[in-house]
């Protein structure tokens, strides 16, 4: 019997995986740079945190949780999200009372129960941040800095940002009356139809070209925002654009959770098809209270680590190889592998990144590991250098080897080498 990675999900294996790490780390730094704390929290919560923190009425919650019931009788929902999570932990220890905003940022595994296709996955990871605890706009600004921020760092140049606001629970309610209203003239099927009653932004969001013709003159949250919402958006608009950013307003983006208010946000990439969003976030001032705690207006994002080495590959970005040695050690007998052995440890403890043949395959197979390791460098061992007290060291690329006496070995890699 052999088995696969179920549906939805995939292995990431050396070197692609090196991406994997090097995007995690590019997202963050801008975050980390910028004062958010790392956090980490289960990747399984009570069932209720994400039915009552994402909102009853979204595709995550009806359809695609991973929810199962421990031994001892609790729901428990494998995290489709980072952000309830994250609210959790600092309504439970009670941060919210010491200095704000309180800003935060993570990484790790999310799971949702998706139609699996490309881009789209049942497992997926994010990097995410969370500013929790404020009202500024500033705050929201700076979080869409930051993540824009880290996909230019990986040479990223074909991400839009599309930007909108979603109102507040003063001018929200009227706008989705008015929405609901024209929905309900519309010619739609059973499901959409029973959208409009429970969450009516979303039906906005149907990518159905059939739907979408029927929504020209719907009525759009930007025309009905009041005089707060309005001023508050317009000043994110301005820092944006002051901080060298530029986005396209788009007055039907919506977002698949109900916690979001005010500033609402995805990056795109055109390269990646249907799955196109590699980031996404917003202003969500209402999850504290959803969830049981005070008052507490936040604003986050969390961005998709698979998608976004998927949008470098189709920049051509993941041309040069990752995560590979700089030398590579061939010994050559039993004698010389004892000698090599700490010469190695010694190395790496210098910082150097070394690999050797192992399972006392032949010169011939040996040299082969060693190119096949992208390593620039060699360096072999046999029996008269050993007699000689010096190793050689072979350039892989132009060939030039060289006799270094053991003693100097160190030094003279770590000069070539930086
Ligand atoms: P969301 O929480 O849905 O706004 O997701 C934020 C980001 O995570 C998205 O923009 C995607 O880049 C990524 N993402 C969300 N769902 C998936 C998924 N099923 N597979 C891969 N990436 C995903």
């Amino acid at each position: 019997m052999t088995f696969q990675a179920p549906k939805g999900t995939f292995d990431w294996m050396p070197p692609r995986s090196e991406w994997a790490l090097i995007v995690r780390d590019a997202l963050s730094a801008p975050a980390r740079r910028a004062g958010y704390g790392y956090i980490e929290t289960p990747a399984f919560e009570d069932t209720g945190l994400f039915s009552r923190g994402v909102g009853e009425s979204t595709d995550i919650v009806t359809k695609e949780m991973y929810t199962f019931e421990s031994k001892g009788g609790q729901s428990l929902t494998l995290r489709p999200e980072g952000t309830a999570s994250v609210m959790r932990a600092v309504l439970e220890h009670g941060l919210y009372g010491g200095a704000l905003p309180i800003k935060l940022w993570y990484s790790g595994s999310y799971f949702r129960y998706e139609k699996a296709q490309a881009g789209r996955y049942r497992h997926f990871s994010q990097v995410g941040a969370e500013a929790l605890g404020a009202e500024d706009p500033a705050l929201d600004a700076e979080l869409i800095v930051l993540a824009a921020d880290g996909y230019a760092s990986l040479g990223l140049k074909n991400v839009r940002l599309l930007l909108n606001s979603l109102g507040c629970k003063e001018c929200r309610p009227a706008y989705r009356a008015a929405l609901q209203e024209f929905l309900r003239g519309l010619d739609l099927d059973e499901d959409t139809r029973k959208r409009i009653e429970i969450n009516p932004l979303r039906v906005l969001d149907d990518k159905r070209p059939e739907v979408q013709a029927q929504l020209v003159n719907a009525p759009l949250m930007t025309d009905h925002l009041c005089g707060a919402c309005k001023a508050y958006h317009e000043e994110v608009r301005g820092l944006l654009t002051s901080a060298g950013l530029t986005y396209t307003d788009d007055p039907r983006l919506v977002r698949g959770l109900d916690y979001y208010t005010r500033t609402t946000f995805e990056f795109i990439h055109d390269g990646l098809g249907a799955q196109s969003a590699v980031g996404g976030g917003g202003r969500y001032d209402g999850l504290s209270e959803m969830i049981g705690g005070p008052a507490l207006p936040s604003v986050g994002w969390a961005l998709g680590v698979d998608r976004t080495v998927l949008a470098m590959e189709a920049e051509g970005l993941l041309t040069e190889r990752p995560g590979h040695v700089e030398v590579f050690a061939v010994p050559l007998g039993e004698e010389a592998r004892r000698r090599i052995f700490p010469l190695v440890a010694e190395l790496r403890r210098n910082g150097v990144a070394v690999d050797m043949a192992f399972g006392g395959r032949g010169v011939k197979g040996a040299m082969k590991a060693a190119d096949r390791s992208g390593a620039r460098y060699a360096l072999i061992l046999g029996d008269r250098d050993i007699e000689a007290g010096a190793v050689q060291v072979k350039d892989l690329t132009t060939g030039d080897q060289t006799a270094v006496p053991l003693a100097e070995v160190v030094d003279v890699l770590k000069g070539k080498l930086s």
